[in-house]
């Protein structure tokens, strides 16, 4: 059974259409050079043209899905703009005097070879949103119709290598049961849409255009992330009741928007969503989010060939800040490093990355980058609330010295004379051992920690965040890392400042039940997994959980605290979570 990234909660059954892309027929030949001009304005009139179809797509997503959706289609028109691309192509028809359609072809082709070296998921998937531009530019230099989604005739599923956004945005939502892709992560745009538009949604499947054939049943479970080819009748029976079950769950969650993050014996846990963009903050504020605890501001970086400046910063931070208000926005200074990178940045190749000069370690080293960031995060703040916070602290010096470049920014925005606010709270992550030993001497330096529980696992068990080898020694669980948390809460509590966790512990049942019960003020989850959480918090009861963590606390394996959890609270999870299963 094929499995991929649960990337859109829900389950869908129905006929699969295969979606391929049409394969533009390029002829590569060469021109003369007196051709050369007259090639270079044919292959500008196709770039406008693709400007003048991205701009409507864009319109139109803004007004039937929302202003954030349409944030995608701007880093197309950025693609549209971008030097590698365009004026790469316009060297390459004048210097190897090719065509204009070869030349762009051979332009957007070397580009993985340029980013081998880069691993980031991330960065992927921006190329193949360079590929979805080109071929639009390809296919106005032949001056072909662009395919569009709008005109199906029957319900159906989609299955294709990847949907870009331009794809999806054509839907009809009424015959679009679900959606199945080769490719994708987390972060694809597939992703993103299938949420945004709440369609089921597997991606990441490899080969599933291969595995499946045009019209045959298949099921998209995007809960679990399995996708069944050809189900038995008694398949099909079993996936329509856990759909109707699913139906009945969603619905039993949409009461909870309003109610507060509250346990049984009326402990308040402030619940608020992590978000990577400002396209993720409606569904997160709809879902009831009470702001947003980590705002991971490196993607703003990444889908680009230049680095965002100040305005443009300022734009994006303040769209963000503006929808959350009166609920405060933890915007995370650039975590670059470890597996993000950018195709344009300085930044030497490193062995061992994810011990690098990654997150606050680079940024101190790129001051310059570093300051744009924060003053266009300081003016910001003048439109709501905004806290600023540091990644990867691992030692107190580097805490200082960010607040004092940060120090040196406000002076310099008030002889600028520009607004800004002066009174931002400034917390740390704390995702680093050292941090966490350390946080009795941090806490009286900041206004509140965070719990990067992906980072302090990967670096406490000294276990690859990223490394399917080594996965089954990533434990959330593991005694030391409930140890470690434990130092920090109580260090952070004697200080008198709040401590939130914003890694994946955050958004399992599980986790929540440990860090309530290890004191945790606040959790900020996937905006999807708002409400799941919200029903869990409302279910348990502080005391006992607190109970369960101290007999924790004195386990001396990973096994041993899933059991003896799994004895005290399993049972009750996993009734709270859909039908039982
Ligand atoms: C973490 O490390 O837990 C975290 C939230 O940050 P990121 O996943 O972006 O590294
Ligand atoms: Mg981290």
């Amino acid at each position: 059974m094929p499995k991929g990234v649960a990337a859109s909660p829900g389950i869908a059954i129905g006929k699969a259409y295969i979606l391929e892309k049409e394969n533009l027929c390029i002829l590569e030949y060469k021109i003369k050079q007196e051709e050369v001009e007259r090639e270079i304005k044919r292959f500008k009139k196709a770039v406008e043209e693709s400007k003048k179809q991205i701009l409507e797509i864009k319109d139109k997503v803004s007004k039937e899905i929302g202003k954030q959706e349409a944030y995608i289609f701007q880093s197309y028109l950025n693609i549209l703009e971008d030097p590698l691309l365009i004026d790469g192509t316009i060297e390459k028809i004048k210097n190897s005097r090719l065509n204009a359609e070869a030349a762009l072809r051979a332009t957007y082709k070397s580009f993985p070879e340029k980013f081998k070296a880069i691993q980031s998921e991330f960065i992927k998937e921006r190329f193949r949103d360079v590929e979805d531009v080109a071929q639009r530019i390809l296919q106005n230099l032949l001056e072909q119709p662009t395919m569009s989604l709008s005109h199906l005739e029957e319900k159906i599923i989609i299955v294709a290598y990847d949907l870009a956004p331009s794809d999806t945005v054509s839907i009809d939502k009424d015959k679009v049961l679900g959606f199945a892709t080769d490719v994708g992560g987390r972060t694809s745009h597939t992703a993103i849409m299938a949420r945004a538009l709440e369609i089921p949604a597997v991606v990441g499947l490899r080969d599933i255009t291969k595995k499946v054939k045009p019209g045959s049943t298949i099921i998209v479970d995007g809960n679990s992330g399995k996708v069944i080819i050809n189900p038995t009748p008694r398949q099909i029976e079993r996936y329509k009741e856990k759909k109707r079950k699913f139906l009945i769950y969603k619905k039993s969650l949409e009461n909870l928007k309003s109610l507060p993050p509250k346990t049984i014996d009326g402990r308040e846990i402030e619940l608020a969503a992590n978000i990577a963009g400002p396209e993720e903050v409606d569904l997160a504020m709809r879902d009831g989010a009470e702001g947003v605890g980590l705002y991971r501001t490196e993607y703003l970086y990444m889908n680009r060939s230049s680095l965002p400046s100040e305005e443009e910063q300022l734009e994006a931070y303040r769209a963000v800040v503006e929808k959350v208000a009166p609920y405060s926005v933890i915007i995370r200074t650039l975590d670059l490093g470890g597996d993000k990178f950018l195709s344009h940045f300085p930044v030497p190749r490193e062995i061992n990355p994810f011990m690098g000069c990654r997150a606050i370690r680079l940024s101190l080293e790129l001051v310059e980058v570093f300051k744009t960031q924060l003053r266009a995060i300081l003016r910001a703040a003048m439109y709501g609330k905004v806290k600023v916070m540091y990644p990867m602290i691992s030692a107190l010096e580097e805490v200082r010295k960010a607040n004092r470049i940060l120090s040196e920014v406000k002076e310099e925005l008030k002889r600028e004379g520009l607004s800004f606010s002066d009174s931002v709270d400034i917390g740390v992550m704390i995702e680093v051992p050292s941090a966490a030993v350390m946080a009795d001497i941090l806490a009286r330096e900041v206004d509140f920690f965070s719990l990067g529980t992906n980072d302090l696992i990967q670096y406490t068990l000294a276990v690859d965040r990223v490394n399917e080898k080594v996965a089954h020694l990533y434990q959330p669980l593991h005694p030391t890392i409930l140890r470690l948390i434990d130092n920090v809460v109580k260090a952070a509590h004697r200080e008198g400042i709040w401590v939130g966790a914003c890694g994946e512990m955050a958004s399992d049942p599980l986790g929540v039940s440990v860090l309530l019960g290890l004191g945790v003020d606040e959790l900020s989850v996937a905006p999807t997994s708002i409400l799941e959480i919200k029903k869990v918090i409302r279910e348990l009861n502080w005391e006992e959980t607190q109970k369960i963590v101290s007999h924790l606390l004195n386990l001396g394996t990973s096994k041993q605290v899933k059991r003896y959890l799994d004895s005290r609270i399993g049972k009750k999870i996993r009734k709270i979570l859909q039908g039982g299963e």
